[in-house]
């Protein structure tokens, strides 16, 4: 693609990025226990099925399927010796599904799975070393950005920002989990993360997964009022219920997604998506807004 993300997103244009994975791998068979990530090898097709499926309902923005893509993460798998070619093939699946349409590549980081010192045992040092290998997997297989996503903890999202931005310029986001509502699991809320995350230098912030749509508008808010830099904005699609086969039900319609949507654009959010029960119908009510909001630029 001649204009890179970098380009658009300085320009201020509005953008689209995609929906649930894991949720959506779900419902197309992914086993209970069983990693995303083991798709890539398992399912080839069902990847990249599912990315043309977003891309398909407007999204400009893909995430690899590497959101446990960390060697750290991948042992729960038996892939923490494949840690590099999971992350390499995962960009090569979303650029084929790709094809000549207008989208880009963002790498996705999540959180390690370990908790770091002072909450767990995982040192800073080991933490940043992990984190700088994914990133640099990624980048050296193309991707066009990094998401650093679902993050809870200032100490693993700074480790992960440190390293993967000692391997690559490219645009990098810092997005956090508000897992209590409006406090991540260990009680950030979403000014004190803005501030932070425009310290560190990062290119974007941004709220993900989450809990219900209120409380992440809340937080947006909250986040938009904290910095200047511009704002990611993929919640949940509100909170799931559980059925008696212990199977997420999400009940917010593609139609109030869209409606939500419309609100995050006024309250500043540049780039748009949706997080956990998140489907290909949901996205496409997420683009419209977009495209009911365009701003000529
Ligand atoms: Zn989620």
């Amino acid at each position: 693609m001649s204009e890179t993300f970098r380009e658009a997103l300085l320009r201020g244009e509005r953008l689209v990025a995609d929906g649930a994975t894991g949720t959506n791998y779900q419902m197309r068979g992914l086993a209970r226990g069983q990693a995303p990530e083991e798709w890539l090898f398992q399912e080839p097709d069902k990847v990249t099925g599912l990315h043309r499926d977003f891309i398909r309902a407007g999204a400009n923005i893909i995430l690899t399927n590497t959101f446990g893509g960390t060697a750290l993460r991948l042992a729960h798998a038996g892939l923490e010796n494949d840690a590099a070619n999971v992350n390499q093939r995962a960009v090569e699946l979303a650029r084929k599904a790709i094809q000549n349409e207008r989208a880009w590549v963002a790498g996705s980081i999540g959180p390690s799975g370990a908790l770091l010192e002072p909450f767990g045992t995982l040192t800073r040092e080991e933490a940043v070393a992990q984190f700088a290998a994914q990133a640099k997997a990624l980048a050296d297989s193309g991707v066009d950005l990094l998401i650093i996503e679902t993050q809870f903890d200032l100490g693993e999202a700074t480790a992960a920002y440190e390293g993967a931005r000692s391997v690559t310029d490219l645009p990098i986001i810092i997005s956090f989990s508000f897992d209590m509502g409006t406090n991540t699991m260990m009680g950030l809320k979403a000014a004190q993360v803005a501030k932070e995350v425009t310290a560190l230098g990062a290119d974007l912030v941004g709220v993900n997964c989450g809990r219900s749509l209120d409380e992440n508008f809340i937080n947006l808010q909250e986040m938009r009022a904290a910095t200047h830099l511009p704002i990611w904005m993929k919640p949940n699609a509100g909170l799931p219920r559980m059925t008696d086969d212990d199977i997420a039900i999400y009940d917010v319609t593609p139609e109030m997604m869209g409606e939500a949507a419309e609100r995050w654009l006024e309250a500043g959010a540049q780039i748009v998506g949706g997080c956990c029960g998140t489907s290909p119908e949901h996205l496409r009510e997420i683009a419209k807004a977009v495209e009911r909001t365009r701003v000529t630029v």
